[in-house]
């Protein structure tokens, strides 16, 4: 099973499955934000107790709900499959993928790090097997016939002129993470 960590959905695996954008998350760190302006505000009034307290809460429930959806999405993976292969995302790229992620995605580079390591250790519970191979070009690549089809970020599908195949970007891309695990082509740790 080839997965694909979030450029516009947390995850997408090879076999179509989506795990999308999480859109609630994104509204309690809004939410979370706003109460920060705010509490920054009237740092000083007699309120300044309340706020802090609406804060920590607000804080708290974000906190939770990401972790949830985290060990949610890792269990689902780490249960289902036998062998799971995934980009080793510290090797190269990250610092260009945060800065168009961060346009996208509502988690950032350091909770789909928190993933990658819930789905490695809850792997290795059911005794399930994780490798990482090289994340180069694996969106730019067809998953079907292999040529290449350059795309920037804001081109959602991947569309090959050569073999006609047009499908979702992410889904490409975890075809392809898929087909270099399967050729035992993992990047050297
Ligand atoms: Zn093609």
């Amino acid at each position: 099973m080839g997965v694909d960590l979030g450029v516009s959905n947390v995850a997408v695996l090879s076999d179509g499955k989506v795990f999308g954008n999480d859109h609630e998350y994104k509204r309690r760190k809004e939410r979370f934000e706003e109460l920060h302006r705010s509490f920054s505000k009237h740092r000083c009034s007699p309120d300044n107790k309340k706020h802090l307290s609406k804060l920590q809460h607000a804080y708290k429930k974000m906190k939770n709900h990401r972790n949830n959806t985290l060990h949610g999405i890792s269990k689902y993976i780490a249960e289902k499959y036998e062998t799971i292969f995934m980009e080793d995302l510290s090797i190269s790229g990250l610092r260009k993928r945060s800065r168009s992620r961060s346009m996208t995605q509502s988690y950032d580079d350091a909770s789909l790090g928190r993933l990658t390591d819930m789905i490695c250790y809850k792997s290795e519970d059911t005794g399930h097997t994780v490798r990482f191979v090289d994340p180069r070009n694996t969106s730019q690549i067809c998953s079907g016939c292999g040529c290449f089809v350059k795309k920037d970020l804001s081109v959602r599908v991947h569309q090959c002129p050569r073999c006609g195949l047009t499908m979702d970007r992410d889904l490409n891309a975890a075809r392809n993470i898929h087909s270099l695990g399967l050729a035992g082509n993992p990047f050297p740790a």
